[in-house]
């Protein structure tokens, strides 16, 4: 059997790995239009904020490594046209310029996303820059270390956006984030956290402004201010993280997709085309909280999906889980996760929730000051059956992982009942003996034995 797989990201990466574990004599290409094999933009942070000495790091695998292991890899070649129904594809050598025809049994599809540019007058200025994929990586890395760039504009204040705001804050810039939202992180966090949030960016020298319209670049040759519907900040460099689109257009008339570009699958990976899977933020997922399809771009849903790919190569015996999206940032003094339905996805979604705070400390207040934290906690559950739809937690000490509890009492369908009585460890060093899991659901049982 032939398999072909392109993109080298997070999705393709998998469903390499999961085709060396599952079908060890299958032959295997591997195909991606960059120069650099497998880059995850995950880590592009930690390098920007000089964690990781090097971009080349970042990375799943070498091309040596995988070549050792008998997959025949194509770098710098870009697929440019499927014929689906003859089972091939047309690539183009990016360095030579030459053209061919490849055969394959089944080929599955990671192509990924770009970051979505706006189109507004003065878009072509120099220093309007993305933060996605190992190229932009060095080119940001070059404006954190360049000390002639002393203001920066973020455009987009989701993760990605608040990401890029703090790299350029620690290196001393003053730092501006633009977002159509009134609130940073909006779509992770309800307001009662993401209030404490934007104190701390506050303090750290990143102004958020809510509620910006982008209508302009300003400048000759080189950006330098944004110009929105409420007012004008001036710019050295711009940052646009203002969403993404899939890299899907080759894929025209061959694969049945939605007008932005969405690939259609069904939870099997496999798209409209015989024996073409595609995977990752090119596509829409099981979204178990909202029981809907959603587009959830994480290297998780990625990888996860890639592996379902492969498990369904020759039959369709393995649906998809879903997921919840389930994801965790840390912000200059605090760290953050969520997962499932907050106030702001779940009016999108035409949801209704009923959802309790709980504001505490986490460990005894007989354990030291600098060892015990303040937290937040927000649960969110189906007014109805109590089944617990969402959860965000925010701290200064890491306490991310709780929200992995909630993903996964969401995908079971626990109820704030189980959770409130749920068998949680108690040490003095760690936590309290109502653990603030607990609390949450004893909140949300007394708010509905009231209502
Ligand atoms: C700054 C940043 C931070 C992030 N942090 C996290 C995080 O902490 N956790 C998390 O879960 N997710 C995170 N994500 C999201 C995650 O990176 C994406 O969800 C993930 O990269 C999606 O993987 P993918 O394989 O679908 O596509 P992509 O990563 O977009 O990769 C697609 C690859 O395919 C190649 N390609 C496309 N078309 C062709 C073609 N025709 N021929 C050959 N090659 C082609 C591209 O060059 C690219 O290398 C982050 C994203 C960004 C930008």
């Amino acid at each position: 059997m032939k398999v072909i797989v392109v993109g080298s990201s997070h999705g393709g990466y998998e469903a390499v790995e999961g085709l060396l574990k599952d079908y060890p004599d299958a032959e295997i290409q591997w195909y991606e239009q960059g120069d650099f094999l497998s880059f995850l933009s995950c880590g592009m942070q930690l390098f920007l904020k000089g964690k990781v000495d090097s971009a080349d790091k970042v990375r799943y695998m070498t091309p040596e490594a995988i070549r050792k292991r008998g997959v025949t890899l194509f770098e710098q070649t870009q697929v440019t046209s499927l014929h689906s129904l003859a089972h091939e594809i047309e690539v183009k050598d990016l360095k030579t310029g030459k053209i061919r025809t490849e055969h394959y049994d089944k080929l599955i599809l990671s192509p990924g996303a770009v970051p979505m540019q706006l189109d507004v007058p003065g878009k072509e200025l120099k220093n309007i820059y993305y933060m996605r994929g190992h190229d932009w990586a060095l080119k940001l890395k070059e404006k954190v270390l360049d000390d002639s760039v002393k203001k920066v504009v973020v455009i987009g204040s989701g993760y990605i956006g608040i990401e890029a705001a703090e790299v350029f804050a620690r290196a001393g810039k003053k730092v501006s984030v633009l977002d159509l939202l009134s609130r940073p992180l909006a779509t992770y966090l309800d307001k009662e956290l993401t209030d404490v949030i934007t104190d701390d960016l506050d303090k750290h020298g990143v102004q958020v402004y809510g509620g910006q319209q982008v209508k302009e670049y300003v400048g000759k040759e080189k950006v330098s201010a944004v110009k929105t519907a409420q007012g004008e900040y001036a710019a050295d460099l711009v940052v646009v993280a203002a969403g993404i689109k899939p890299n899907t257009s080759w894929l025209k008339g061959e694969l049945a997709m939605y007008p932005n570009g969405i690939i259609k699958t069904d939870d099997f990976m496999r798209s409209s085309a015989d024996d073409v899977f595609v995977v990752g933020d090119a596509t829409l997922l099981k979204y178990n909280p909202g029981q809907t399809m959603l587009n959830v771009a994480l290297a998780t849903n990625a990888r996860k999906q890639g592996r379902f790919a492969v498990k369904n190569l020759v039959a369709p015996l393995h649906p998809f889980p879903g997921v919840q999206g389930t994801s965790a940032l840390p912000v200059f003094d605090y760290k953050f996760a969520s997962s499932g339905l907050n106030e702001t996805n779940a009016a999108k979604l035409g949801k209704k929730i009923h959802s309790v705070l709980v504001e505490d400390d986490f460990r005894m207040d007989f354990v030291p000051e600098k060892e015990n934290a303040h937290v937040w906690f927000k649960l969110t559950y189906d007014p109805k059956t109590k089944v617990i739809l969402g959860g965000q937690i925010l701290s200064k000490h890491d306490l991310t992982p709780y929200i992995n509890v909630i993903s996964l009492a969401i995908k079971t369908k626990q109820t704030i009942y189980d959770l409130a009585y749920g068998d949680f460890f108690f040490q003095p060093e760690f936590d309290k003996p109502w653990n603030i899991l607990n609390l949450a659901g004893l909140m949300a049982e007394q708010k509905e034995a009231e209502n």
